[in-house]
C-alpha cells in the first residue's frame, strides 16, 4: 500500500468511527441527514447508493426504522465495524476495486464469499451433510487466509463462514482477529456460545451470527437435537446484553411449514432480539437426502407471500426468503456472479447447494477459478429463466443443473449427492413442474416482470460491457479519486 493508500485508508477508518459514533445515538431523522451528507462526500457507484438509502430513511422506510434501532442498542465497536467494513470496505471502496478488477481481468467478479473451514460438527441435525464426516475435512489455518487474502485483493470483503459448526473450527476466533478489515456472517447452531465468548465477539465486533432455528422448541429439538433450543435461548440472551448482532437462519420444511406461517413464531423471534431471517427451502442433499422435507409448490407460494409481507413490513433489519426472493438479485448468485461457496475439501461449489464442484483452491488461485470455464458457463447462463421466481438451477431448472454438471464432469462433495441428480431426477422435474405453474402467475400476472426485469447474460464479462455500455460510464471510477 502506498503512503497516500495508507492515509486514506485511516482518514476512512476515523470517518467510520465519528459516523458510528454519530449513528448510535441517532433518530431515524438524524440518519437521514447523516446519509445525505455522505451521498455529498461520495463519489460513484457508492453515491447512488447513499442517495437511495437517504431517500428511503426521509420517507421512514420501516426497515431503516428497524436499522437505527439496531445500531442504538449495539455495541459500539461491532457499529463501528459494519460501518467501516461493511458499508466503507465492502460497499464503497471494495465495488471500485471490483470493477478495476473486473477490466483488469475481464471477468465478473463476486460480491462475496462463503467459506466452510471445517465439516466437523457438535451436533447431529435430520438431513444434513456435515453428520457423515466427524473431523476428517478441514481447511488449514493458512488455506483460509490465503482464500481471504485472495478475495481482498479483488475489494471483497463479506464473508459468509458457514461448515460444519464454525466454533468447532480451532481457528475461528484467529479468522475474524486476522481480518479486521472485513465483516463476517458467521452460520452457527449458537451451542458453544458463552458469556466470555459473547463478550470476546462484541470487542471483536466484525461478525454478526445468523443462528439456526426450526420453529419453536419442539421443531427445533426434533431436528438439532433435544435441549438445543434452550442453548439458542441463551446464546440470544448473551449476544443481546452484549450487543452484538444477531439474526435468524430458518430452514422451510413441509414439516414447519405452518408454524412459519404463524406469527407467534416471527414476534417470538423479534422479542428476543433476532434482527434479521434468512430462510432457505429444505434441499435433499445431505445425508439420506429425501424429497419427503421438501416444501410443496403450494407451500412455496404461502411462505412467499408471508416473507415478503415481513420483508416489506419492517418488523426486522431485512427478511430474506432464499429461492423466493431471486428477483431482487437478479436471479441464481452461484459461481462466482455474486458469491461461490469454498468448502471443507477445498474445492469451489457454485453454491453451497450445488454440491458438485471441478476446481480445488490447493490447485488454482482464486481468480483462475472464477474465470474457469465451469464458472463463466453458469455466468453465461444466468438467469436459466427471465422468471426470476425459478431462479435455481437445483429445484426450478433441473435439467440445466444435470446438463452442467455432465459437461463438466464435475465431482460431487459428499456420498449421495448424485441422487439429485439421478434417482431424484423425476421428482425434482415434477416439483419443478407444480411450481412454475405458480411462478408464471406471479411473475406475469403481478407486476414483477415490469418492476424486476431479467437480463441475460450480464455476468459475462463482453455481455455486460456491451449491454451496459453508457451505464458502466456512468458508474466508472473516478480515477483522481
Ligand atoms: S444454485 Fe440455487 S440455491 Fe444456489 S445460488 Fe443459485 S438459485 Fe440459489
Amino acid at each position: 500500500m502506498g503512503i497516500m493508500d495508507s492515509m486514506k485508508s485511516m482518514m476512512m477508518k476515523q470517518a467510520a468511527k465519528l459516523v458510528s459514533n454519530v449513528v448510535r445515538k441517532a433518530d431515524i431523522d438524524q440518519f437521514a441527514k447523516l446519509l445525505w451528507t455522505l451521498t455529498k462526500l461520495a463519489k460513484e457507484p457508492a453515491k447512488s447508493g447513499l442517495r437511495h438509502l437517504a431517500e428511503g430513511a426521509d420517507r421512514h422506510d420501516p426497515m431503516l426504522v428497524n436499522w437505527v434501532e439496531l445500531f442504538n442498542r449495539s455495541n459500539p465497536k461491532v457499529v463501528e465495524k459494519v460501518i467501516n467494513n461493511l458499508i466503507i470496505n465492502e460497499f464503497a471502496v471494495g465495488e471500485k476495486v471490483r470493477q478495476e478488477k473486473m477490466h483488469e481481468l475481464k471477468i465478473v467478479l463476486p460480491k462475496l464469499a462463503i467459506i466452510s473451514p471445517t465439516y466437523a460438527c457438535n451436533l447431529r441435525c435430520v438431513g444434513c451433510y456435515a453428520a457423515l464426516y466427524g473431523h476428517k475435512y478441514q481447511l488449514s489455518k493458512e488455506e483460509v487466509f490465503s482464500v481471504i487474502r485472495q478475495f481482498n485483493d479483488l475489494g471483497i470483503y463479506f464473508f459468509i463462514i458457514t461448515g460444519g459448526e464454525p466454533f468447532v473450527y480451532p481457528y475461528f476466533y484467529d479468522i475474524l482477529e486476522e481480518f479486521q478489515d472485513s465483516y463476517f456472517m458467521v452460520y452457527t447452531n449458537a451451542t458453544m456460545i458463552n458469556e466470555d465468548s459473547a463478550k470476546r465477539l462484541a470487542e471483536l465486533g466484525n461478525a454478526t451470527f445468523a443462528i439456526s432455528v426450526e420453529g419453536d422448541e419442539a421443531m427445533t429439538d426434533w431436528r438439532r437435537g433435544k435441549g438445543i433450543y434452550k442453548q439458542v435461548q441463551n446464546a440470544w440472551k448473551l449476544m443481546r446484553e452484549n450487543g452484538v448482532i444477531f439474526g435468524s437462519s430458518i430452514t422451510a420444511t413441509r414439516k414447519n411449514h405452518e408454524m412459519i406461517m404463524d406469527d407467534t413464531f416471527w414476534d417470538y423471534l423479534k422479542e428476543s432480539g433476532v434482527s434479521y431471517a434468512w430462510v432457505f427451502q429444505f434441499m435433499p442433499v445431505g445425508a439420506d437426502a429425501t424429497m419427503e422435507l421438501v416444501p410443496t409448490a403450494e407451500q412455496r407460494l404461502e411462505r412467499f407471500r408471508k416473507t415478503e409481507e415481513l420483508r416489506l413490513g419492517g418488523k426486522f433489519s431485512f427478511v430474506a426468503d432464499f429461492w423466493n426472493h431471486g428477483f431482487l438479485s437478479h436471479g441464481c448468485l452461484a459461481a462466482g456472479s455474486k458469491y461461490l461457496h469454498i468448502n471443507a475439501k477445498g474445492y469451489a461449489e457454485p453454491c453451497i447447494f450445488q454440491q458438485f464442484a471441478v476446481d480445488n483452491i490447493r490447485e488454482k488461485s482464486i481468480v483462475e477459478i472464477l474465470s474457469s470455464p465451469f464458472f463463466e458457463a453458469y455466468k453465461r447462463t444466468i438467469p436459466y429463466s427471465e422468471n426470476l421466481f425459478r431462479p435455481c438451477p437445483i429445484i426450478d431448472n433441473p435439467k440445466v443443473y444435470r446438463a452442467m454438471v455432465k459437461k463438466f464432469n464435475a465431482i460431487p462433495q459428499h456420498p449421495g449427492s448424485e441422487r439429485i441428480i439421478n434417482e431424484l431426477a423425476p421428482e425434482l422435474d415434477q416439483l419443478a413442474a407444480d411450481w412454475k405453474v405458480y411462478a408464471d402467475k406471479l411473475w406475469y400476472e403481478e407486476g414483477y416482470a415490469e418492476k424486476w426485469p431479467s437480463k441475460r447474460g450480464i455476468y459475462n464479462y463482453e455481455t455486460r460491457m456491451r449491454r451496459y455500455e453508457n451505464n458502466e460510464e456512468k458508474l466508472a471510477l473516478d480515477k483522481k479519486a
